[in-house]
């Protein structure tokens, strides 16, 4: 939370509950979230309602600062995650659409391209573990 709260002097956008919520979301979850979906997991916490362009406002200001990165799926549907500096491999399943963060098979693949400084992030294309078992069965 402390850079978030960094990030909102640097650009001296006032502090409010939602942006904190919207930002709490992101922190919870290993998956990347559409804006639709950001809105719908607001909705069960947060009654009072959230428009979908203050969540889009929120997004963009997190993402100017560098906390949350945005990805597109295949259908070119914008998905947020927090930037984590440990992690920027992810995988999107070519069959469901999901973005996920991929946890330790892929990090070894990265540290070989670590020294390319400019690189942000990674994504895999790799069947979801929903998909992976749907095609078992
Ligand atoms: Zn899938």
């Amino acid at each position: 939370m402390n850079m978030l709260h960094r990030c909102i002097e640097k650009n001296k956008a006032n502090n409010s509950h939602a942006r904190e919520v919207i930002f709490r979301v992101l922190l919870e979850t290993q998956e990347c979230l559409s804006v639709a979906q950001i809105c719908d997991i607001i909705k069960v916490d947060y009654p009072k309602r959230i428009s979908v362009n203050t969540v889009y406002r929120h997004l963009n200001l997190f993402v100017a600062c560098d906390l949350v990165i945005v990805l597109q799926n295949e259908d070119k549907k914008a998905h947020y995650c927090i930037a984590d500096e440990n992690n920027k491999v992810f995988t999107l399943c070519p069959q469901c659409g999901v973005i996920e963060k991929e946890n330790s098979q892929a990090k070894a693949f990265f540290t070989l391209l670590e020294h390319t400084k400019t690189l942000e992030y990674i994504t895999l294309h790799k069947r979801c573990k929903v998909c992976e078992g749907l095609s078992k069965n």
